[in-house]
């Protein structure tokens, strides 16, 4: 598994059920390219539908609350994703830490909740341009690593996902070297975060990624797959970046 690189369209607030048709199609191109796991986030109105749809292919949710039941008006449970049809949520993306203030312990709590109903997790980390700009991605994004971080995580369900925030949705991508940079840190401190498994873990790289860099990201050492948004919508534009990642 650790080898396989690991493709996830996040579609955030975008889909109604007439957009099912290009979840077919991506569906269609996933099953095409077996050496690829390949996964759509749609919103979580689709998540049922889509998965009775497509029953072979991976659907995930892009939040989960961290309570199993509850007075939490608008919040979704890991059981209520997983009877939707989900095998996976996204967690902790830096759109939910800013617009709803998401905290590293409620992020940790939210991976702990899934993983205790057999589901997946991608736990998002990134810093801000300001962060960078002030040379303290590394710091950022690992401390925000360790806040996060699982009790009992294993590779088998557990992917981290760094994502700079000022690279999600502004067409601009990080130098390669610097991908490069903060995936090693990644890796190492996941090293002091697990007693095991830690080489195992895949680290997807997340903002701005499309068809036309995703070979060359794809590619950066222990970048181990891609979280997609905008590219992720249609087939036409995410079927690219699955084909990148098979020959990476
Ligand atoms: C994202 O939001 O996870 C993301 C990577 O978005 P985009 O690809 O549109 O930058």
């Amino acid at each position: 598994m650790a080898n396989r690189k690991y493709i996830v369209g996040n579609w955030k607030m975008n889909g109604l059920q007439s957009e099912l048709s290009d979840m077919a199609a991506i569906a269609q191109i996933a099953a095409a390219h077996s050496s690829v796991d390949v996964a759509i986030c749609p919103p979580l109105t689709l998540v049922a539908t889509a998965s009775a749809q497509n029953p072979d292919f991976s659907i995930g949710t892009q939040d989960c609350h961290f309570n199993e039941k509850g007075a939490h008006t608008g919040c979704i449970s890991a059981a209520m994703i997983q009877q939707a049809g989900a095998s996976f949520s996204i967690l902790g993306h830096s759109e939910r830490r800013a617009d709803q203030h998401e905290t590293d312990a409620e992020i940790k709590a939210k991976a702990e909740a899934v993983h205790a109903l057999g589901l997946g997790a991608i736990i998002c980390v990134g810093e801000t341009e300001a962060e960078r700009d002030a040379g303290k991605a590394v710091e950022v994004v690992c401390g925000q690593l360790a806040g996060s971080f699982p009790d009992h995580a294993d590779p088998s369900w557990l992917t981290i996902a760094y994502e700079p925030v000022w690279a999600i949705g502004t067409g601009r991508v990080p130098q390669a070297r610097d991908v490069e940079e903060m995936h090693a840190a990644i890796r190492e401190k996941l090293k002091t975060l697990m007693n095991s498994g830690a080489d195992a873990v895949r680290i997807l790289y997340g903002g701005s990624m499309n068809g036309a860099n995703a070979a060359e990201l794809l590619a950066v050492a222990n970048v181990g797959g891609g979280l997609v948004g905008g590219a992720s919508l249609t087939a036409e534009k995410f079927g690219p970046i699955i084909e990148a990642a098979v020959t990476s």
